[in-house]
């Protein structure tokens, strides 16, 4: 499929201060589209100036939550632009596509797009320190009807954020407040998928737990109420004094491509690191025997973000007395610096543009 290119009359303005950028705020000056319908399947894609788009009131999307997104980001070192593992992000489109009964896509013709698009915005690519482009696809239903069934209609769209180092700072760590009384995703739920639906169903929960300080939570299953799952955007890793566990993929947590990535580096330093069921309880307990040595959480916002302090049922347990250890910021450098390609990652991790 040939993608079309409509060219916009007045570019904007970039923001100099690349420190003032923040996340998700400003746009650059194209996006992606590409629509789907029975006949068509999915057709006339095109790049086209950023703006509203214009879909009917009654488009599905906006009532029954049919909707996918993904996240992930352009980096650029020494002029080049390099995009980290997207293919993986395009496979795990399709898995979300399918959980919410949306048509799939051609996962080799996204890749070529979304290179089409990061190469006309490459102006737009952050180069100072820790500064990236973050780019979200996601598809919403827009069939115009209010009878609850899968959409026959689609709207696929890929937007471009410029946006500042995550911790302004340098690597900060965080305070995490494990949720008992709200429940984010049960198995058999969409919580695998990258659903918008997820999202609303954490806000509640996310807002209580800044008014008591915190800065996110860590979710609990949904059924035994015992066992760890993940932090708002993150998947969540625990050092011991025996490895490194981190939550197996049970069915309700999101597969995280930071997460796999951490499990690939660590195997390859022959590191021990088991995904397991694990038990809040199991976790209060290695903190008080002294054998929990750090714990991180892993996402392609804040890559590697140490956690350093949890709060669980009235007790607050301080990790590596609230600072980064060694681990998280071992962690943090290395797939950092494959990210922004100043050192060869493993075989298909960087990809130019
Ligand atoms: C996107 C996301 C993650 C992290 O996935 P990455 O691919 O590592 O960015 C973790 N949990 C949830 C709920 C997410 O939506």
């Amino acid at each position: 499929m040939d993608i079309r290119f409509e060219k916009s009359l007045k570019l904007k303005e970039k923001i100099k201060d690349e420190n003032k950028l923040g996340f998700g705020t400003y746009f650059t000056d194209y996006m992606f589209l590409m629509d789907y319908d029975e006949k068509n399947g999915w057709n006339d894609p095109r790049i086209v100036p950023y703006g509203n788009i214009e879909i009917q009131p009654s488009a599905m999307g906006l009532h029954y939550g049919q909707t996918i997104f993904e996240g992930l980001k352009a980096y650029k070192n020494d002029g080049k632009v390099y995009l980290f593992r997207a293919d993986e992000n395009f496979k795990r489109m399709n898995e979300s596509n399918d959980r919410l009964c949306i048509p799939p896509v051609d996962e080799e013709f996204m890749m070529e797009a979304l290179k089409k698009l990061i190469d006309i915005e490459r102006d737009w690519v952050p180069d100072s320190k820790e500064a990236s482009l973050y780019i979200r696809p996601f598809i919403i239903a827009t069939e115009p009807k209010l009878g609850v069934h899968p959409s026959d209609s689609y709207l696929l769209m890929i937007i471009l954020s410029p946006s500042g180092p995550y911790y302004k700072d340098g690597l900060a760590p965080m305070k995490i407040y494990v949720e008992d009384k709200y429940v984010r995703a049960v198995k058999g739920g969409i919580g695998t998928a990258k659903a918008g639906g997820n999202y609303a169903a954490s806000l509640k929960s996310q807002i209580e737990a800044e008014e008591n300080g915190y800065f996110q939570v860590l979710w609990i299953d949904g059924v035994d109420r015992k066992y760890v799952e993940e932090v708002g955007s993150m998947n969540i890793f625990f050092v011991t004094d025996d490895g490194i566990i981190t939550p197996e993929l049970n069915g309700s947590i999101l597969s995280g491509i930071t997460r796999k990535s951490i499990i690939e580096l660590l195997k390859a330093e022959g590191q021990k690191v088991v995904e397991k069921k694990i038990a809040i309880d199991e976790i209060m307990d290695l903190h008080k025997k002294g054998k929990l040595l750090e714990v991180f959480g892993t996402g392609t916002a804040a890559v590697v973000s140490p956690v350093g302090e949890l709060f669980y049922n009235g007790e607050k347990v301080v990790i590596n007395n609230g600072e980064i250890g060694k681990v998280s910021q071992h962690l943090y450098d290395e797939l950092t610096d494959i990210q922004w390609a100043r050192k060869k990652g493993p075989e298909g991790w960087q990809i130019e543009v």
